[in-house]
């Protein structure tokens, strides 16, 4: 081990079913627009926006059960229940008829949004590093290994606040596969053993406010459970 000349910071992990051991994280990759019904809800037209790729910092790593702090410079924090690949296996230029051999496991996420930030940004043509890459946003449930789920390609997929339901979809119904992601990710960035990606949300995006609890889940994949809390 080398000596370091500030505190090392803490590797992020999650918490894998039925394993003390625990995944760590690499990278947090994003997928926009891949679900028809969320790209008309965002003013886009689903035929002819390609998915787009974004990155979460891996320390935007939120557990299952832990406070979500209202962020700072925002007044519209949206709630976005996503299928959530974790890959146990590296590349790049994957072939798609590959991309599932690179999977660990699979766990459902909430990719929390700076809607407000977001709008900003598309419209001043910015990035969006502000509206999603911020402290706590990437909440994400415990992984289930493919060994033991295999690879779902179709389960409802859901998000509740305070126990009413604001989307329900299929993951059937993603425009890219999980294999299809994997693969055009692959020829943009080396991927690496220990990356997360967010797939991208159905319809039925909101907001939430302090006090309220939010639950994300995917059948066969169990919940992510979390409450937001005011800033400290
Ligand atoms: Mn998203």
């Amino acid at each position: 081990m080398p000596a370091y000349v500030i505190p090392a910071p803490a590797a992020p992990t999650v918490a894998v079913t039925g394993d003390l051991a625990r995944f760590p994280v690499h990278r947090i990759y994003c997928v926009g627009q891949n679900y028809a019904a969320h790209v008309r809800e965002m003013g886009g037209d689903p035929d002819r926006t390609p998915p787009i790729f974004f990155a979460k910092p891996a320390d935007a790593i939120l557990a299952d059960g832990a406070d979500l702090p209202y962020p700072p410079r925002t007044s519209n924090l949206h709630y976005e229940a996503e299928l959530v690949v974790a890959l146990g296996v590296g590349g790049r230029d994957i072939d798609p008829r590959a991309a599932l051999g690179h999977v660990y496991g699979y766990a459902v996420g909430n990719d929390y949004t700076r809607r407000d930030l977001q709008s900003e940004a598309r419209q001043q043509g910015r990035p969006w590093d502000t509206a999603k890459g911020f402290d706590h946003s990437a909440a994400i449930g415990a992984i289930h290994p493919a060994a033991a789920v295999g690879h779902p390609t179709r389960a409802q997929i859901w998000l509740a606040v305070n126990g009413a339901e604001r989307q329900r979809s299929d993951i059937a119904d993603m425009i890219w596969s999980v294999a299809a992601i994997i693969a055009e990710l692959s020829r943009f960035w080396t991927l690496a053993p220990g990356d997360l990606i967010y797939t991208g949300t159905p319809s039925g995006v909101g907001p939430v406010q302090a006090g309220d609890v939010v639950v994300a889940g995917i059948e066969g994949l169990g919940t992510v459970t979390n409450r937001i809390v005011a800033l400290a």
